[in-house]
């Protein structure tokens, strides 16, 4: 019989009222509970602090039965069933950190009904299926966290792909797999990969508006600090993350920012599990201001008072890039969002890339992220565009929207740039590219004979950070690309090719020298007599060399 909605939603709401203490519902959440209510397998795709949990668990109290929830981080399941202890609901999880008595029992009490909600971890879902039959007490399977079934996904878990084995052994017990990565590509594979059938899909809108976006291309460390403390700063109350792409990067900006009397901590998966807990503890009662994490940190935190979130390096892809800035503002209040950017980090991630299970696709993933933080249109659209989300307007909440590029003609200083390649035979990388543009009499230079070249210092109208600036803009067109394997050395593409032969034009995106830093640097290098373009090539000799005897990355360069 088909349930009757008007029931359901009255029921519903009741619950909602009761154990939750909110007076209605969100945007998507009835129409989820409902589709649950008639059997149908459902897959929600909402963004982080959406509202996913509370999709499965009013079913979970509306139906007989016991819903089992697969979650892939123990930390997560304890959350989950400490806070719907406290509301009163009768939710328990089984993991390997209880003792196996306790775990046993508490299946006993599940399978009676007396539990409404049970957690537990793939693995362990696959290992009770083994001995059990979850057919007359199972009402709902909840697969939360679901893209990490995929390969495709940010996050992918190899222990989840048992899970296809659900539908197959319990073909009649409904199964809502949610999670908040909704490329098109992740989101088919999770269908398939659980064998949902006819599913109901709920796809949410991705924008997060209260959420500003900014990217700032090549910051040097100064700079980094000095924008981290104002942001700590403007928001005297509330707390903040800094994502690093490193353990070490972690560290040294929590040490930088400890020196400086903040109050912050650093989380990463070089820590034992009870250091990991206590910084989480911390940061979540707010005993520190701000956590230094690597992406170890974030998955299922729920703290509405996150107001903002700084990526020191850029991250491997977008799905992380969203999740990781989706946990600010999860109030709905504004929040605001940087990251940090530069050359070096390409180099690391692709360095990370190779030694990963799927070179191709993730060199795939790592180019539409350098194309969002090189985005000269409003960044909001190219981030909702990569999760196939419509967004034709101009979102005036980024940096792009607030501060749109003043575009010209660029082929002339393409073309300087090309030269001076084509006539170092390509085997040359970014910072002496530049130093040749600009005719630094650098020792390495002369000795390579470089300063005899026909584009020796054609450039030198231009400072190291324009040259730096529209060389990136050059890779984002594809203009030159950079050999990886071959010391990141910098390679004209055929694109390139036929705009160094005069055929075709390009547009630049002006680039306009930050005048407060540039003032105080050039004081600085008075007093200290050194050469910025100097300092930043012992910067980047310093992390290529680091790379290549694979000590991890640099906390961050230039
Ligand atoms: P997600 O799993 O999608 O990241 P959660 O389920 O953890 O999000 O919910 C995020 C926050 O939103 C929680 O604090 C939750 O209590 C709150 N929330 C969920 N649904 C509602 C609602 N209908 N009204 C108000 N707050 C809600
Ligand atoms: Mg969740």
């Amino acid at each position: 019989m088909k349930p009757d909605n008007n029931d359901i939603d009255l029921k519903a709401g009741a619950l909602l009222r009761r154990f939750y203490g909110y007076s209605s519902f969100r945007d998507g959440q009835l129409d989820i509970i409902r589709n649950a209510m008639s059997r149908r397998d459902t897959l929600v795709l909402m963004p982080t602090g959406g509202g996913k949990s509370i999709c499965y668990q009013i079913p979970a109290l509306l139906n007989d039965g016991c819903c089992i929830v697969i979650s892939p981080l123990i930390s997560l399941m304890k959350d989950q069933v400490t806070a719907l202890n406290a509301n009163g609901i009768p939710a328990a999880a089984i993991n390997s950190s209880n003792v196996e008595q306790v775990n046993a029992d508490t299946m006993l009490q599940a399978s009676r009904g007396r539990i409404k909600l049970l957690y537990m971890s793939p693995e362990r879902l696959i290992l009770e299926m083994e001995h059990r039959n979850f057919c007359n007490w199972v009402s709902l399977f909840a697969i939360d966290e679901a893209h990490c079934i995929s390969q495709w996904g940010h996050d992918f878990r190899p222990e989840y792909t048992a899970l296809n084995r659900i539908k197959a052994s319990y073909p009649g017990i409904p199964v809502m797999a949610l999670t908040a990565t909704a490329d098109k590509i992740t989101r088919d594979d999770i269908a398939t990969q659980l064998c949902l059938k006819n599913p109901y899909i709920h796809l949410a809108s991705f924008d997060r508006p209260n959420i500003s976006l900014k990217v700032l291309a090549n910051p040097g460390k100064a700079k980094r600090i000095n924008t981290i403390t104002r942001m700590i700063d403007r928001y005297p109350d509330d707390s903040g993350i800094v994502y690093c792409l490193s353990r070490k990067g972690a560290e040294t900006i929590n040490a930088e920012l400890a020196i400086r009397g903040y109050r912050s901590t650093v989380y990463h998966a070089g820590l034992s599990s009870k250091e990991r807990d206590e910084a989480q503890e911390r940061f979540i009662n707010g005993d520190v201001q701000v956590v230094c994490a690597t992406v170890a940190f974030g998955m299922g935190i729920d703290k509405s008072n996150i107001r903002w979130v700084v990526h020191n390096n850029m991250p491997r892809n977008m799905e992380s890039y969203y999740q990781e800035i989706g946990r600010a503002g999860r109030d709905g209040m504004k929040a605001e969002t940087l990251l940090f950017y530069s050359f070096a980090d390409i180099a690391t991630l692709q360095s990370f890339i190779e030694k990963s299970g799927q070179p191709a696709l993730n060199t795939e993933k790592l180019t539409r992220m350098k194309e969002y933080c090189e985005a000269t249109v409003c960044r909001r659209r190219v981030l909702l565009s990569y999760f196939n989300e419509e967004y034709d307007h101009d979102c005036g909440n980024c940096d792009v929207c607030l501060d749109p590029p003043v575009r010209f003609d660029g082929t002339r200083i393409v073309q300087m740039a090309l030269s001076a390649m084509s006539r170092t035979n390509e085997m040359i990388g970014l910072t002496m590219l530049i130093d040749i543009l600009r005719g630094s009499a650098r020792a390495e230079l002369i000795e390579r004979g470089y300063d005899r070249i026909k584009t020796y210092g054609v450039g030198r109208d231009l400072s190291f950070s324009e040259w730096n600036a529209y060389l990136s803009q050059m890779l984002q067109l594809g203009i030159i690309e950079i050999a990886y394997t071959e010391s990141n050395h910098l390679k004209i593409t055929p694109y390139g090719r036929s705009i160094l032969k005069g055929e075709r034009t390009v547009m630049l995106a002006k680039f306009f020298f930050d005048k407060a830093s540039s003032s105080k640097k050039r004081k600085s290098t008075a007093q200290s007599a050194v050469n910025p373009a100097e300092l930043l090539f012992s910067e980047l000799k310093r992390l290529r060399l680091s790379i290549a005897r694979n000590e991890g990355v640099a906390p961050y360069i230039v």
